[in-house]
């Protein structure tokens, strides 16, 4: 078990995205929060991102990718 820095809840391993630079080679936040993160900066920065985007064929860098097509709706929405 870890605990999550951002909600502060102990979760299973599997819970934490994988990250090479920190110590224990996991992310201090959990996956939940590492998306509500995400959500949050995507719906933020909805106008800006649109400028750059053409269409639904866009290509999204990879940490993003796992919520591409939640994200994808919030900026087109
Ligand atoms: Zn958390």
């Amino acid at each position: 078990m870890k605990r999550c820095t951002k909600c502060g809840k102990s979760k299973h391993f599997r819970e934490f995205h994988l990250s090479p630079f920190s110590r224990d080679g996991l992310k201090p936040w959990c996956k939940d929060c590492c998306h509500l993160y995400w959500v949050r900066y995507f719906n933020r920065n909805k106008a800006s991102l649109r400028k750059y985007w053409k269409g639904p064929k866009i290509r999204l860098q990879e940490k993003y990718r796992r919520y591409e097509d939640e994200l994808v709706a919030i900026v087109l929405r």
